[in-house]
């Protein structure tokens, strides 16, 4: 197959925009890429996606999130995270979460993701063998990482029963299916014991898997490790020794100086959430910081109830806009940077660059194109600039995994649109009906 583009964004520093460019993929991989005078000189290919009015660029990689939630988007705003969490979102889980609910709400977000140009996210939620069957089918890339945590979630009673489960279905899908990473998720410092981060620790080591994790999210959260167990959160971390494990962390909004150090020390990944940081109100993680030290910072949405929505084109304009406010220096985090973020730094931070984040030869064929023939991209002086500051997520016009056509001039392909829609609308009724009976 070869794909156009009247720019190719390639995430390469050896040639990072290519004019009237093209990439030519065999076998779900990139085998070259070039002007398009050049590729169809050199390739013969069955399938053509042309270009002309598009950008050709890596796919979207969202580094956190927990994405069968969209089915609650919505339900609880406007509260604190302990709030939200404990008196809206838990309950709201222990009741509906079963099978049925993450295979919709898993479908709904593969198809909300797509749509907006996403080929690789992490879910770290519940029922991991049904997410990465919809992961499956639908065709994206994804690390699936089951979260456990020290009290009931659902199907399980704590602990020791949740984190059985996530190791077994490590086991089930290590190296089953090359799109669907299995990962550990022990939830968070504050809601995980030691002793049980430690028995992650292991495993993780034991079976060769990435850990992810909530880390410093919140001053409350800073407080209470402090109070506890007399750390500060990354610190506390790496004292049980956790960050010397392949680590990729969510938020880290409040690391001091020295954990910030000892991040990049450890190639801890961080991912940055700026919708769910504001929405929350956990305040504004010192990206620019954590990334002058050298620490592999990607992107995510974090789940939908938190945000409410899996636009990674709203936290990439987010990114470029908020530190700048925050830094009073427009210079902070220039548009490049930002982009990067959001492909090769999210790959990087997954530790998924070898294979994903950049078009660049004998890289997984992860592409998409975005239209630029709408009035708010026109004219086009910087195609980096226009995707960082004014491209949005229904710009996408394609996106390919692995060399699989997933949507193309907008149409999502692996996804039944119109019966997956009726199913959430379904149990967002019966969710409404059980909670808010007055309504
Ligand atoms: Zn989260």
């Amino acid at each position: 197959m070869i794909v156009g583009g009247d720019f190719v964004v390639t995430m390469n520093d050896a040639q990072p925009v290519i004019k009237n460019g093209a990439v030519a993929i065999n076998n779900g991989k990139i085998v070259a890429v070039d002007t398009q005078d050049k590729i169809l000189a050199a390739y013969r290919a069955s399938k053509r996606l042309p270009g002309e009015g598009k950008v050709l660029m890596p796919g979207l990689v969202n580094g956190h999130s927990h994405t069968a939630m969209v089915l609650f988007r919505g339900l609880a705003d406007d509260l604190s995270l302990q709030d939200w969490l404990q008196n809206y979102i838990f309950p709201a889980e222990g009741q509906f979460v079963n099978e049925n609910f993450i295979r919709v709400g898993e479908t709904l977000a593969c198809w909300e993701m797509i749509s907006g140009g996403t080929t690789t996210f992490v879910d770290m939620y519940f029922k991991p063998d049904v997410a990465a069957r919809v992961v499956e089918r639908c065709g994206l890339r994804a690390v699936i990482a089951p979260s456990s945590i020290d009290f009931p979630s659902p199907g399980f009673r704590g602990w020791d029963d949740a984190f059985a489960a996530a190791v077994d279905f490590v086991k089930r899908w290590k190296g089953r299916n090359p799109r669907i990473i299995p990962a550990l998720a022990p939830h968070a410092p504050y809601t995980v014991s030691p002793e049980h981060l430690t028995q992650a620790i292991q495993a993780a080591r034991q079976y060769d898997v990435p850990l992810t994790i909530h880390l410093a999210e919140t001053q409350t959260e800073v407080q209470d490790i402090q109070q506890r167990y007399n750390a500060t959160p990354v610190q506390h971390l790496e004292n049980l020794s956790f960050l010397e494990s392949r680590v990729f962390a969510a938020h880290v909004v409040w690391p001091n100086e020295s954990e910030i150090e000892l991040m990049a020390k450890r190639g801890v990944g961080v991912i940055h959430n700026p919708d769910s940081n504001l929405k929350l109100a956990s305040g504004f993680a010192p990206v620019p910081a954590m990334v002058q030290a050298g620490i592999q910072v990607g992107l995510g949405t974090d789940g939908a109830a938190s945000n409410n929505d899996l636009d990674m084109w709203e936290a990439i304009r987010l990114t470029a806009l908020i530190h700048k406010g925050k830094t009073l220096d427009p210079t902070t985090l220039p548009a490049k940077t930002v982009l990067r973020m959001a492909t090769l730094g999210g790959a990087e931070a997954l530790g998924l660059a070898d294979k994903i984040g950049a078009i660049k030869v004998g890289l997984q064929a992860d592409l998409i194109q975005v239209d630029l023939t709408s009035a708010h991209l026109t004219p086009l002086y910087d195609v980096i600039s226009h995707l960082v500051y004014a491209a949005k997520a229904q710009d996408v016009d394609t996106v390919i995994v692995d060399g699989q056509v997933l949507m193309s001039e907008r149409r999502v392909f692996t996804v039944n649109t119109e019966q997956i829609r009726r199913e959430a609308i379904r149990i967002g009724e019966q969710i409404q009906a059980e909670l808010r009976p007055s309504n």
